[in-house]
């Protein structure tokens, strides 16, 4: 493998590049899901191949194959060059690259049991209980169950001297039940659950003891009145806020959506550069970090595509924004003299592209029933259903599958159709309290779609319960659920 990268290298120099890299990337992945008692998926994928990145008279050019051979990496490696030259005609400003050292390592993600390793039956068993547990009521007309695995081998060399080889593996698995009745149509879903890490993650998230619960709820939904609209104050949990997090905070802080350079997906961001170090972004609680060091984080990896180490930064410390999702590209565009480590690519059919890594809300002091019990009149939101955001990543709409409200510091009535907005600084300025660290939890997004041709990547967002003031409730538009987030 190594001789095929160093042909690579060998190559982009010798017809000029300033800079170049190779990925040679090897992955499989596997669903595994049942629909009502079938299974409706259990296929294994597999891709093998390769993608060269140069900088040749100041410009970028990338080329990619699937067929990994001598003859095919020196085309390919010629191409990319020829991109480049050709690109420089139109190029506005040369590519400038902060400095990163030169790795040779190995980087692995911690796991017990390769779920590539484990027999199809003995997933389909695990998937199959709860499905028998989920159809128990005659009110559930769609349950449905999965699990993901994907294991991805990357080779990384660069003209600076990296060889860097690292094994990524994740796992996934979750559950919903539709539910009919009383002329409605009801979700409710065990929230899925993605790490970085192996098969043996399965049997310690509780998929069986939840999924009569999950049955039960979907069931209550049909006969749960509307959330009447109003302002009130908002407890939000799991995956809500971890959705909070990824599109209010993280999708604006992708300094190249920030810099005008990326626009498709609601891209560019209000968050612009003068703003750093000075704008409050929240409340004095709200500290929000990127780490692509997090244990089990699925956006948690040892250097990123551009060969930088994995980091971890405040991009918002005590209310302040403090820094952005930075490249080698960026980085010099606002004046750092080192990238974060936040760029990535989906395989090696495409270029690297600025990406989240792990980005959190760290915990505070609160006991989540001392939150609760100190809220007059306010609504707890679990789960997300649906959502949208504006280009500017400003105003906001959240719907979720169930909420409830609290009266005087109890649970009162459960509400349906959920939904909650607001706009970006002004809403996480009304954080008054956070839970504390033994409710934290990363919850990884496995879906994240971003530039054009499209481009998946996946992270983590640890959160607790968050607590904000007067935010507009109401009722929710029932919509298409988005796929990508
Ligand atoms: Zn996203």
């Amino acid at each position: 493998m190594k001789e095929l990268a160093c042909l690579a290298i060998d190559t982009v120099r010798s017809r000029g590049a300033t800079y170049g890299d190779i990925r040679i990337i090897y992955d499989r992945s596997q669903t595994v899901a049942t629909r009502n008692g079938q299974v409706s998926s259990i296929g294994k994928e597999e891709t093998y191949g390769f993608g060269i990145r140069v900088i040749a008279n100041g410009s970028w050019g990338f080329a990619y194959s699937s067929k990994v051979s001598k003859d095919e990496i020196a085309r390919v490696a010629k191409q990319a060059v020829d991109i480049a030259v050709a690109s420089s005609k139109v190029m506005k400003d040369p590519v400038k690259l902060a400095p990163e050292p030169a790795y040779e390592t190995r980087w692995q993600s911690p796991y017990i049991i390769n779920p590539f390793d484990v027999r199809d039956e003995t997933k389909l068993d695990m998937l199959m209980k709860i499905d028998e547990i989920l159809r128990k009521n005659k009110k559930i007309v769609a349950a449905e169950t999965f699990m993901d695995f994907i294991e991805e081998t990357q080779y990384f060399m660069s003209t600076e001297g990296s060889w860097i080889i690292q094994n990524l593996l994740r796992s996934g698995a979750g559950y919903s039940a539709t539910a009919v009745g009383n002329n409605d149509q009801q979700e409710r879903s065990f929230t899925p659950v993605f790490k970085q890490t192996g098969y043996e993650m399965i049997g310690n998230i509780g998929l069986l003891e939840n999924a009569e619960r999950v049955r039960e709820e979907a069931v209550e939904l049909l006969t749960c009145p509307d959330l009447p609209n109003g302002k009130k104050t908002l407890i939000i949990t799991g995956d809500q806020l971890a959705l909070q997090i990824h599109e209010s905070v993280g999708h604006a802080t992708e300094l190249d959506r920030v810099l005008g350079f990326e626009a498709n997906y609601a891209g560019r961001s209000f968050a612009t550069p003068e703003k750093m170090g000075n704008f409050i972004y929240g409340s004095n609680i709200v500290n929000i970090v990127a780490d692509a060091t997090l244990p089990t984080g699925l956006g948690t990896y040892g250097f990123d595509d551009d060969g930088v180490a994995a980091q971890r930064w405040h991009i918002i410390q005590n209310g302040i924004l403090q820094s952005y999702m930075i490249n080698r590209e960026t980085a010099p565009m606002i004046g750092l003299n080192r990238s974060k480590g936040a760029n990535r690519a989906e395989g090696f059919r495409h270029i690297p592209i600025t990406r989240m890594t792990n980005l959190s809300l760290l915990p505070g002091d609160w006991e989540v029933d001392d939150m609760i019990k100190e809220t007059k009149d306010g609504i707890l939101m679990d789960k997300n259903r649906c959502w949208s955001i504006d280009q500017h990543r400003l105003n906001f709409q959240f719907g979720v599958e169930y909420a409830y409200e609290i009266k005087n510091g109890k649970k009162g009535k459960v509400f349906k159709n959920a939904n909650y907005q607001g706009i970006t600084p002004h809403f996480w300025a009304t954080c008054d309290a956070i839970a504390k660290e033994k409710y934290w939890v990363p919850i990884g997004v496995p879906n994240c779609g971003k530039g054009q041709p499209g481009q998946r990547a996946e992270m983590s967002h640890g959160c607790s319960y968050a607590r904000f003031k007067n935010v507009e409730v109401g009722v929710s538009i029932k919509g298409a659920k988005n796929k990508e987030i």
